[in-house]
């Protein structure tokens, strides 16, 4: 079978991330990603995730606790104020968009947010590093925010940038999308 775009979204996150880098999880939820990126940095590197609503870094928060993370920073912010909190050389950022499932659907990510936080993602990224994207996009706003993203990101420059959208195009159900942009080696 192929991976679906959550499961894809791990995989290019695995295939960069070392032991003692600094990781963002933009979008904490239920905890799940931020986890996942605490065992891969180890107890030497660092995971900062961000979300607005104190359930969901609630809920973050005692998954971490459970599984005895020490490593990861929970901010109650946006992300699109990543930069205030998170130093540069950071080696990947993950976003899942939508809403919090089991919590308020009208509570969702909102695309000029999303794209503020990835411009500040970019310029906090180290060369070679990757910024991970599932989108969301079976509700009404995530397909505004799926049409903006995708739009946003076809405009980065190419000298800087490689950008990869991957998207199951016989489906009828709106499975999740992934975008995947790369920083360059030669880049700043
Ligand atoms: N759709 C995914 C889960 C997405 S969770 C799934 O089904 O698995 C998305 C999270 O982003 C929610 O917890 C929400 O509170 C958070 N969020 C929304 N806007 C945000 C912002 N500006 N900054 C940080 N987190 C945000």
């Amino acid at each position: 079978m192929l991976q679906n775009a959550l499961h894809q979204s791990k995989s290019y996150l695995k295939e960069i991330i070392q032991p003692g880098d600094v990781v963002v999880d933009a979008t904490a939820g239920n905890g799940h990603d931020t986890l996942f990126l605490a065992k891969l940095v180890s107890e030497s590197g660092r995971v900062f995730a961000f979300d607005i609503q104190t359930e969901a870094i609630q809920a973050t928060q005692a998954r971490l606790q459970q599984a005895g993370i020490t490593n990861a920073e929970l901010v109650l912010a946006g992300h699109e104020r990543m930069a205030e909190f998170v130093p540069q050389n950071v080696r990947a950022v993950v976003f899942n968009l939508g809403y919090l499932p089991g919590a308020d659907h009208s509570v969702t990510t909102e695309s000029t947010k999303t794209i503020q936080a990835i411009e500040a993602a970019l310029e906090l990224l180290l060369p070679e590093g990757r910024i991970v994207v599932v989108i969301y996009h079976g509700h009404e706003s995530g397909k505004i925010e799926r049409a903006q993203l995708l739009e946003f990101v076809s405009g980065l420059s190419q000298d800087r940038f490689q950008v990869l959208h991957s998207a199951f195009l016989n489906q009828q159900n709106s499975p999740p999308e992934l975008v995947v942009i790369e920083k360059k080696k030669s880049s700043s």
